[in-house]
């Protein structure tokens, strides 16, 4: 029998030595390769109720993993700091995630002190969650009435025994699905729903999907299963490539190509032709949007990662909890954002050897 070897994960590799800050206030900050940073994701937890094969595999993250003690995630008024910091440099979109974020205690509270935000210009940030759905129905009205808008919600399968084996703890269907109508009711809009594609386990279940939310105002987003982290084995024979998961569709139905809704957006959009709304396709895999990254993560523990494969971050709650005030801690982000230069999808799509031992962090740490 042959068997599958999974590394140990230890997500807190050292930190990456912070730079000496420097002016923060000279205009629009960009990164080595000319990118803004618009779009930070905030990790609230690192813990999940799922174990799905690619995320988060149950062999690894079973009862002897270690998770972070309570005392070493950012608290909410930590996160909030350092959220006003990054919007204050440009960051417009704030995604909150994880692990699971709605299993953070009090989360609406958090979403309450980042809805009071404003970016220079005066303008509300667009603030979002992505989840998996399991404690939506129940928490859907509150994060509304806290200031959420808009919602993602992670769902890789209308068959319940596929999408059991994918959670891999016996969540069913129904109940994501219910989660959804609930936030639908409490006016957070627009929806869309992520669905990781992985060739031979759901592949078959791309069409069925894409019928139960055409018409229903909901985008259905088709992400490539991804290399993130250590622990899910990827293999590239597993990934559903985008253009011929966007034939499959094609049979079927008839798909109008749509210009992005803003600039770095990860989903290329398609519109139905009969009015029935849309889909995305983040060929994270195979066709790298490195080029226009906006993106910055901020791990659950604070360290800032320019990049959704880093091997490691920068530890910015050692140098809040150290006792920096905002001005110092905006230099030292203005510092490390302008030496980004990551672009891994566009490495690894020309084919460029690189990482070597270093060990990539997990996803579930750094949020989606
Ligand atoms: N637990 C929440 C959820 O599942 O929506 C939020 C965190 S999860 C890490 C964020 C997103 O990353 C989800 O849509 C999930 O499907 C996606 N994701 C996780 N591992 C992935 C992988 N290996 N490839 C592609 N997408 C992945
Ligand atoms: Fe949990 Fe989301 Fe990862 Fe699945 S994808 S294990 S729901 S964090
Ligand atoms: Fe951004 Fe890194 Fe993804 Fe490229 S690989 S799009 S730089 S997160």
């Amino acid at each position: 029998m042959s068997e599958r070897v999974i590394p140990l994960v230890d997500q807190r590799q050292p930190a990456l030595p912070l730079p000496a800050p420097v002016a923060a206030d000279s205009g629009l900050l960009l990164d080595a390769l000319g990118r803004p940073l618009r779009d930070l994701r905030i990790s609230v937890t690192d813990r999940c109720n799922f174990r799905c094969s690619y995320c988060m595999p149950k062999e690894v993250f079973d009862a002897q993993h270690h998770f972070l003690p309570h005392a070493e995630l950012l608290s909410f008024e930590e996160i909030t700091r350092l959220a006003r910091v990054f919007v204050a440099q440009g960051v417009q979109k704030i995604r909150l995630t994880g692990g699971e974020p709605l299993l953070r205690k009090n989360i609406e509270r958090l979403v309450e002190m980042l809805a009071t935000l404003r970016t220079p210009e005066g303008q509300l940030l667009d603030l979002t969650l992505t989840t998996n759905g399991s404690l939506l129905a129940r928490k859907a009205r509150a994060l509304k009435d806290a200031g959420l808008q808009r919602i993602t919600v992670s769902l890789d399968a209308l068959d319940d025994a596929i999408f059991q084996r994918m959670n891999d703890v016996g969540f069913p269907v129904a109940e994501v699905l219910n989660g959804i109508e609930v936030a639908k009711a409490a006016g957070l809009a627009p929806i869309k729903v992520n669905m990781v594609v992985k060739r031979g386990l759901n592949d078959h279940e791309v069409l069925p999907m894409a019928r139960h939310f055409h018409g229903t105002g909901i985008a259905l987003r088709f992400i490539e299963y991804m290399d993130v982290g250590a622990t899910n084995g990827w293999r590239m024979d597993e990934v559903l490539p985008s253009r011929e998961l966007l034939a499959r569709l094609q049979h079927e139905f008839q798909l109008e190509p749509l210009e992005p809704s803003a600039p770095g957006e990860t989903a290329e959009r398609w519109g139905h032709a009969d009015g029935g709304g849309e889909i995305g396709l983040i060929s994270s895999v195979t066709q790298a949007f490195c080029g226009d990254c906006n993106r910055a993560r901020l791990s659950t523990e604070g360290r800032l990662y320019l990049c959704l494969f880093a091997h490691a971050g920068h530890d910015l709650r050692s140098l809040m909890r150290g006792g920096a005030d905002d001005g110092r801690i905006a230099g030292t982000l203005a510092a490390i954002w302008r030496g980004r230069h990551d672009r891994y999808s566009q490495l690894r799509a020309s084919g460029v050897a690189f990482g070597g031992e270093a060990r990539k962090v997990e996803m579930h740490y750094i949020g989606g």
